[in-house]
């Protein structure tokens, strides 16, 4: 380049710098959040190219996420133009590896157009495998065993080096049969889920070792971020890429990452694999970089204490370079999270009104059931969102199956509510079973609950189906019942409760399940603040009717923590600092010190996300099983240093509750939503509701819908017909649409006038 260096290196300071340009030879870089650290690698990746150490396809790149894998690859077009032949292989542990595996499927048992499954998929499949081997899905659920399983994937284990021990207490020594057969399942139906990615390219590699020279001939320059979250397999997986059969050649590997950032052990990160990086790679350069280009002074100073409370961390120095004290970190506590929601709306707003864009701020939420207050609020004050990394409240599964069942008592017609929720939780109904359901109401073009009504009466249906039916239809005829006698929340955990649904996610070992069970929740708690279940349903159907923007639009980023890594925004809201919430209980249980070490470091990943502005809150109450709870502040705010925080108390000014007691109804003159409270849509509801009782066609504003039972005009006692399942008899008696029948074969039965045909 002569004497001056290449644009694409101004600005980086001497670590940096270094850091770049030591291509060659395995390097670690640990440094704290704002180093640097993925500006040095998509830098280096662009250095690698334009000096033409290698070409595009000579270099894998691993991202924490799909859309981080995104933006460093334009960032990398930007930095070598469009002239450079090839670009990186770029991506997730998961779909470099699901690339590397197509390529060579056959070897492992697979064709190239392999399908990958989703967790769904997986749970049937194992559902599938728990019933062929006589297992009690109670006793042992399929989801239980998917996150063994997933556990043992994340580990690098195939079915031959699970030991007894770990396998064996499964299903009473079944674990590991289940486990080889799922694999051997997977094969014959050409699928691999998400651990296999991982796991089979390892397996690959090790049976083939000139497949492995290959790959390891072709990738001259391995770069890994967030190396600090890799699991045992990712790293396995790499370490096999990186080092040589022989151990000689080089492997220009460069990982970096910060152990104080370390937030996903929960889900079988290892730490371990940044500390003893040096160890498996001698001879590697280790870089530091402390100078933090992010964040204003205040808010390093309050990350920097708060982290240094953790015992396990090989502690490491930040100096802010943006030269700026800044603002304190705000920490207000509120009345109650609807209180907090309002607080920090007003705030965006006022933000906005300086100049501030809405994409500049984000909400870090510790649970994903705090995100339905904000999302709330935003909607009623039409505040563009957007949820990074996980669908809306109300678009999520658990949410809408709860919903399902409460609209199917609002509105015994809604028959896509009535699918969602007929089998779920599971009640043994097979998809024939289902087939017959819909086939009648067709037939008769009435509601899937009038043709189930119809068919509990006949004999279309097995007896043990016909009993499941009657059973789910006196417990929504029972539930519409209480719906007049009870308030409608009471009545939603009711529900939940006796239709197995929370039974359901309470049995699920999966990670997600608790998560769920808290957005249930918080369901059951919104609901207090409607008068009753018609406007409830009115008011969500409202909600996610709300389209869902475009991605170039000028919105707020609302996400949990753990989405938030490698981001960064000018204003950073954190609210929930309560103990319990987080620090989250459920990890303080399950792990003890480990746990909260975990926890804290999710704080610092949080506060350290903001460019200028840091405001945390918390709720001073919380309601939790309809009755409120005084929350205790988080023990991560005394670990603030008070001089960069400022702390505002609102709760005891805010006035307009009940405090203490129970309330059905809270009305907000400013919310546009109460008014939705005696809509026709509710009437409608309501009349549906009473037609339900009354015999008779239904209707809805005077279309006829529903014909559960009327003269049935097409046979007449005597006549002959033809049954697609019991064959020919006569009719005996008809009663509307239903016919008793004397079968040549079968016998005297009942059955429905739309399976039966002219004999
Ligand atoms: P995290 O640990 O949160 O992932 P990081 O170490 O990866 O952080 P980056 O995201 O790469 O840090 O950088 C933080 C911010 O600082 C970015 O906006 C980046 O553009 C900027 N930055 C990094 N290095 C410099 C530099 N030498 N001069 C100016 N700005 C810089
Ligand atoms: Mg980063």
């Amino acid at each position: 380049f002569g004497a001056r260096a290449p644009a694409y290196l101004d600005g980086l300071n001497a670590e940096q710098r270094e850091a770049v340009e030591s291509t060659e030879g395995p390097l670690l870089v640990l440094a704290g959040a704002g180093t640097g650290k993925t500006r040095v690698l998509t830098t280096r990746i662009g250095h690698i190219l334009a000096t033409r150490r290698a070409r595009g396809s000579q270099i894998l790149a691993v991202t924490f996420t799909n859309k981080a894998a995104r933006e460093m690859k334009e960032r990398i077009a930007k930095v070598v133009g469009a002239t450079v032949e090839g670009m990186p292989w770029l991506g997730t542990f998961h779909s470099i590896g699901a690339r590397i595996l197509r390529r060579h499927a056959e070897l492992v048992g697979l064709r190239p157009d392999f399908t990958i499954l989703d967790t769904d998929d997986q749970i049937r499949l194992i559902k599938q495998l728990l019933s062929a081997e006589n297992i009690d899905e109670k006793r042992w659920p399929a989801r239980q065993f998917a996150s063994m399983m997933d556990g043992w994937k994340n580990r690098g284990q195939l079915p031959k080096d699970v030991s007894e021990a770990d396998a064996g207490w499964f299903a009473n020594g079944k674990g590991k049969k289940l486990y080889t057969d799922y694999q051997a399942r997977l094969k014959t139906l050409n699928a691999a889920d998400f651990g296999d990615l991982l796991l089979e390219g390892i397996r690959l590699f090790k049976e083939n070792p000139e497949i492995l020279a290959q790959y390891h001939d072709r990738f001259r320059y391995m770069l890994v971020d967030e190396y600090q979250d890799s699991n045992t397999a990712q790293y396995l997986w790499l370490r096999l890429l990186a080092q040589s059969r022989d151990g000689k050649s080089q492997s220009n590997i460069c990982v970096v990452g910060d152990d104080d950032q370390s937030i996903y052990g929960w889900r079988g990160a290892e730490v371990d694999n940044i500390l003893r990086f040096e160890k498996d790679f001698p001879g590697a350069k280790v870089i530091k970089l402390e100078r933090n280009y992010r964040s204003t002074s205040n808010i390093l100073s309050a990350a920097s204490h708060l982290i240094a409370h953790n015992e396990s961390r090989l502690g490491k120095t930040l100096q802010t370079d943006v030269g700026e004290q800044g603002d304190k970190l705000a920490v207000t506590s509120v009345w109650d999270s609807e209180e907090e929601a309002r607080q920090v709306g007003e705030e965006i707003e006022q933000f906005q009104r300086q100049g501030d864009y809405l994409n500049d701020m984000a909400i870090l939420v510790r649970a994903s059931f705090q995100m339905r207050e904000f999302e709330e609020r935003f909607i009623t004050l039409g505040l563009n969102y957007r949820v990074i990394g996980g669908p809306r409240f109300y678009e999520r599964r658990e949410i809408r199956d709860a919903l399902a069942y409460l609209r199917i008592i609002a509105n015994p017609v809604d028959d896509l509510a009535l699918e969602r929720i007929i089998n779920v939780p599971k009640r043994g109904l097979g998809d024939a079973t289902l087939q017959i359901v819909h086939d009648t109401a067709r037939a008769a073009n009435i509601p899937l609950v009038a043709a189930i009504r119809d068919l509990v009466e006949t004999e279309e249906l097995k007896p043990k189906q016909r009993s499941t039916f009657r059973e789910f239809l006196r417990q929504i005829d029972d539930w519409a019942d209480r719906m007049r006698t009870i308030p409608h929340f009471e009545l939603a955990e009711q529900v939940l409760d006796e239709s197995g649904y929370t039974a359901m996610w309470q049995n699920d070992k999966s990670a997600d399940a608790p998560g769920r069970l808290e957005n249930l929740k918080e369901l059951i708690r919104s609901m207090e603040e409607f008068e009753n279940l018609g406007g409830f349903l009115e008011h969500i159907a409202l909600v996610m009717d709300r389209d869902s923007g475009d991605a170039s639009d000028d919105a707020v980023s609302i996400m949990t923590l753990h989405s938030a890594k490698g981001l960064e925004f000018d204003t950073v809201f954190l609210p929930g600092w309560e103990e319990g919430l987080f620090p989250h209980q459920r990890a303080l249980d399950e792990s003890g010190l480990a746990g909260l070490e975990e926890e804290r470091r999710l704080a610092y990943v949080g506060i350290t996300r903001a460019r200028k502005r840091c405001r945390i809150s918390l709720a001073q109450n919380r309601r939790i099983h309809g009755l409120w709870q005084s929350a205790i502040p988080s023990r991560f705010l005394d670990e603030l240093p008070t001089e960069v925080v400022e702390v505002t108390d609102t709760g005891s000014s805010y006035g307009g509750y009940t405090y203490g007691g129970r309330q059905t109804t809270r009305f907000d003159a400013r919310d546009p939503f109460d008014s939705v409270y005696e809509t026709p849509g509710w009437q409608r509801a309501q009349r549906q509701q009473q037609s339900r009782k009354s015999p008779g066609p239904l209707t809805i504003d005077g279309d006829l819908v529903a014909r559960s039972s009327g003269p049935s005009a097409a046979y007449d006692v005597g006549e002959r017909v033809l049954h697609l399942k019991f064959g020919y008899g006569t009719v005996t008696a008809t009663e509307g649409n239903k016919l008793s029948i004397d079968f040549e074969k079968a016998g005297p039965k009942k059955v429905l006038d739309s399976f039966v045909k002219r004999g």
